[in-house]
């Protein structure tokens, strides 16, 4: 979304929060684009209108963040990616960091987690420590590497250390939205957690994983 779009976005969520009133929650949110520098600028940008949920991203394919970054070293670009996504929660500004492992679809043959797994500890060791909640994002399923951001290993690591998981189906098309919610409530629960999360008026909430299951069987 171009900034100047900004207006209309929270316009058209507004009218549809009127629409759906009684029948459906309609909530406006926004995914940001980090990297370091972009601080004051996203700090104004959340404080233009009352949101009800903030993620973070690292885009790593996004052409001015590879100009700014890359070097030609995959595996330090992989490096910088896990710093920059502690960085991001440092930051203060989100809620949730979303698709916290996207980087593996940078050079997926590249991609060796356990050559990765002290780099990724040290990470969400800061990210646990800021109480920032991550994103189990369905939509990886059908990306180069073929499996949920993040991977199951990471959501171990994830769960090891109390870091809240919210769902997201990063839907981009209507027919996406909830895909695969039955499939990340099993690999959430596998992984060890017990509760999902959610926000509302940037408040964390939190679920047990059953009474989520129930929901989706009562409106499926
Ligand atoms: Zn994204």
């Amino acid at each position: 979304m171009d900034p100047s779009e900004f207006d209309d976005y929270v316009a058209m969520i507004h009218g549809t929060r009127a629409r759906f009133a009684g029948r459906l929650d309609v909530r406006l949110g926004i995914e940001s684009d980090f990297y370091p520098g972009v601080e004051p600028w996203l700090r104004e940008l959340h404080a233009r209108a009352s949101l009800s949920h903030v993620l973070g991203s690292v885009h790593y394919q996004v052409s001015d963040y590879r100009k700014l970054f890359y070097t030609g070293d995959v595996f330090s670009y992989q490096e910088l990616y896990y710093e920059h996504l502690a960085l991001s929660a440092e930051s203060g500004l989100f809620d949730t960091l979303a698709h916290p492992d996207l980087i593996k679809n940078e050079s997926p043959d590249d991609w060796d987690f356990e050559r990765m797994r002290p780099v990724i500890a040290r990470a969400l060791d800061r990210i646990a420590a800021t109480g920032v909640a991550m994103e189990l994002n369905t939509s990886g399923v059908q990306k180069a590497l073929p499996e949920m951001n993040p991977s199951p290993g990471q959501l171990a690591m994830m769960c090891e250390r109390g870091i809240p998981v919210v769902l997201g189906a990063d839907a981009h098309v209507p027919e996406r939205v909830g895909d695969g919610y039955l499939a990340a409530m099993q690999t959430l629960q596998q992984a060890g957690y017990s509760e999902i999360s959610y926000f509302i008026d940037r408040k964390r909430q939190s679920l047990a994983i059953g009474e989520a299951v129930d929901s989706w069987i009562g409106v499926a």
